[in-house]
Formats: structure tokens, sequence, C-alpha cells
């Protein structure tokens, strides 16, 4: 039965138990759990060779009760409408738990892009905003990158958008490059929002972070910023891995080291490896081993980071994870199942919708400096970012502690208490 469980079913199920322990009403419940929008556009662009190419784009507005839209855009062969719905409704409890001024929305493009040329990408992010610019704003729905996204495609699309409707809008879009518009801090943003997390929960549950063995899957953005964090502030990274495998070494791996190889070769592993063949002498004396994507999440580790895909970890592989702490660096990696397997065994899990907020709250401080004119030093959105991610994780942890949930239950709970009392106040549901 789990195996038909689509994404969006995966997210409901989180959101469904935090409806029957606040005993939300029948007309709150359904408001919660129905996209306000759903925007799908048959999305057509010229390849290099003439031809023209069609792919389905989405973009789901799920919730606006406490402000505009907001969510990033994932281009990826998964990235079906079944999986935007589901990211959508995470963003609104994500912007609800940090506590800032958005709904929830996200958008997707089902397609590899790794398959693309530079300006076949330039062509298709184009004309997937046309499809969308009458539906979005700095006021009704703000963009942002996801997987397989990154600033010069909201360059791109911003570009696109005020040439379109001959406008000035620098908040229109965040994740900006900093020559147009972006804000000092995005890029690291996720992983340094984990990372003080990590540092505040490893503070209150008397683990030295020092002495901490950290595996993460996903050396991409957040994956590798944080891995690099943690290498700074004197953890062990001993296991990192990318869609075509990992390494473990229970000595240590530089990170720094690995991103170097990564940048070369394409590969966490390129250090040792070329394509499936490794050098087994480097690996000895490295004390280093080749291991695959599903060994990390049950490697011998006290805090996992799961930076990747969704649904890595389920009921099929809780039960043999040894990590203490699991950072949801990704959006969606446990599924319902294995969170309660993971509850039961006293393994605390940081969700998603707190762990990797900090991405959208530097969002939130780009599409201010925006709309402002402002530019905000690296220090003030360091700053502020702390402030907010600390707030919100101890809002999380004194209800988890007050209501013995566990750190998910009290997220979705805050969350949804705050947008349910935000619907109350704006008359779309009664007292
Ligand atoms: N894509 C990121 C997320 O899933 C950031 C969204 C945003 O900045 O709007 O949280």
């Amino acid at each position: 039965m789990a195996a038909h469980l689509t994404p969006f079913d995966r997210a409901m199920s989180f959101m469904h138990a935090s409806f029957q322990r606040l005993k939300l009403s029948e007309r709150e419940k359904k408001l919660l759990s129905t996209p306000e929008h759903i925007l799908r556009h048959e999305i057509s662009f010229k390849r290099d060779d003439g031809k023209t190419m069609k792919v389905h784009g989405y973009r789901v507005q799920f919730n606006n009760a406490r402000g505009p839209y907001k969510g990033g855009i994932r281009y990826h062969p998964d990235a079906d409408i079944e999986e935007v719905k589901a990211l959508a409704a995470l963003m609104t409890v994500k912007t609800a738990v940090v506590n800032i001024p958005f709904g929830g929305a996200k958008g997707g493009i089902q397609i590899d892009p790794k398959k693309l040329s530079a300006s076949e990408l330039e062509r298709l992010s184009r004309a997937y905003l046309r499809s969308i610019a009458d539906d979005i704003g700095p006021d009704i729905d703000v963009p942002a990158p996801d997987i397989n996204t990154n600033p010069q495609i909201m360059a791109w699309m911003r570009d696109e958008y005020e040439t379109m409707k001959h406008v000035y809008a620098p908040d229109l879009i965040t994740g900006k490059p900093m020559s147009y518009g972006g804000s000092l801090g995005k890029d690291k943003a996720t992983a340094r929002g984990g990372f003080f997390i990590l540092q505040q929960l490893a503070k209150l549950e008397g683990l030295d972070l020092r002495q901490a063995r950290v595996a993460v899957q996903g050396f991409g953005n957040a994956g590798s910023e944080i891995a690099m964090f943690l290498h700074e502030a004197g953890a062990q990274i001993v296991a990192v891995s990318d869609s075509r495998g990992g390494i473990y070494s229970k000595v240590g791996l530089d990170p720094i080291r690995i991103e170097q190889y990564k940048k070369k070769t394409g590969s966490v592993r390129g250090q040792y490896c070329e394509g499936s063949v490794c050098d087994l002498k480097k690996l000895k004396m490295d004390q280093t081993e080749v291991i695959s994507n599903e060994d990390l999440l049950m490697c011998d580790c006290d805090i996992l980071i799961p930076a990747a895909l969704d649904n890595v970890i389920t009921e099929k592989n809780a039960k043999s994870i040894k990590a203490k702490i699991i950072l949801e660096l990704a959006n969606g990696p446990v599924s319902p199942e294995a969170d309660a397997i993971l509850q039961k065994r006293g393994t605390i899990v940081v969700p998603d919708v707190l762990a990797n907020a900090g991405g959208v709250t530097v969002s939130y401080f780009e599409w201010v400096q925006g709309r402002s004119g402002e530019q905000w030093t690296a220090e003030k959105v360091d700053r502020e970012l702390r402030r907010i991610i600390l707030q919100s994780f101890d809002d999380v942890r004194s209800e988890a502690k007050r209501r013995e949930l566990s750190y998910r239950e009290a997220a979705f709970d805050t969350a949804i208490l705050r947008i349910v009392e935000a619907m109350r106040v704006r008359g779309w549901i009664s007292k």
C-alpha cells in the first residue's frame, strides 16, 4: 500500500496527523489540504537543432493566507503535478514555521536539464516564465531556485518579466545573481540555517560537535556547504555521496578536497575513481571505502543529513539507521512510515520545514531588499538569519517539550495554527 503513496499523499499524511491533534474543523481541513490554484502549461521551446520541444510546466499556489505565495522552481524528470503539489504544501508550512509573511507555492518543469545546452536552458526558462507571468508578481507569488535551477535562471526569468510587462521588478523573484538584485548570503543560506540548528541542538543534547561523526547524502549546494560548516566547526565528515555514489572513511573526509574533485570530475569519488574503476590502493591508504547512497544512510555516524532527493528513508531502511540525529536538508526525505519508526526508536529528526528553512528566510531578506532598494551587509544577513532560525527552533522545541511531540509534529502544529489564525482574522473561516 505504501508503495502507491504519491509525494502529495506523503506530505498530506503529516498534515492530516496535525489536523487531528489540533482538532481542526472540516472547513479548516479542506482549505489546508487543497491547493488554491494549479497552473499547468505546455512549454514549447526551440532546441539547438531548430526542432521544437514540448514539456510540462507547473506552478502550484497552495495557500496565501499569511502573504504572497512563495517557493522555488524545480527542473527534474520526476517534477510531476503530484510532486509539485506536495512541495507547495510543504512551503506553506515552512514559511509559517519561520514566521515570515509568505504563503506557499512551488513550480516545476518535468525535464532533465542536464541534457540541454545553456541556450536551450535559457529559452526553456524564458518560455516557462511567460506561461506563468500573469499569475505571479512581487505581491502575488515570488518564485526562487530549487533543484537544478540557479541564479542565472532567476536572472533570465526576471529579465523576461520586466521586458514583457515594461516594469522594474527587483522583488519578482529571489535567488538572483548579486549583479542583478541578489542578496549576500543567499547561496549558503540553506546550509547556514541547518548548521545553526545543529549547533543549538548539540548544545541542548550535550553533544560536542567536535566529536560528532556526520554523513551527508547529496553534495549539491546545501549538502556541500553544510559539510564545510561542520568540518570548520571540528566535526568529522565520515561519508558523502552524490547521484553517482559515495565514499566513507572512519578517519574523516576533507570536504574542501572533495568539492575540488567534484568540480573537476563531476563526482565526489573523483579523487579515487574514474567511472566505475577505482584505485583500491589509494582508497586503502586513505582508509576510505566506496559506498552506495543506500549504504550511506545506514553508515556508522552520529548525525545523518539527507540533502538530495525525497523519500530516501522509508520503512525498508529506517530500522537500520544508526544516526542519533537526522537533519532533513532535502524536502521530504523521510516517509511517514519511516518517521513513525524513527520516533519509536528515539531518533531525533529535525524536519525539512525547519531544517532547510534558511533558504526561504534569506529569500525573504532578498525580497525586502528588492522592495526597499537597500543592500544588507553579509553580517546583517547572517545575524538576522540566525535570529529567525533560532527563534523558530526554540518555538518548535518548546512546543515539542510541552506536548511531548516530535520536532516534526511540533513544527507542523505550530505552522498550521499560524495559518489557521491568519485565515480566521481574514474571515475565511469562522471563529
Ligand atoms: N527552494 C527552496 C525551498 O525549498 C527555497 C524556496 C524560496 O526561497 O522561495 O525551501
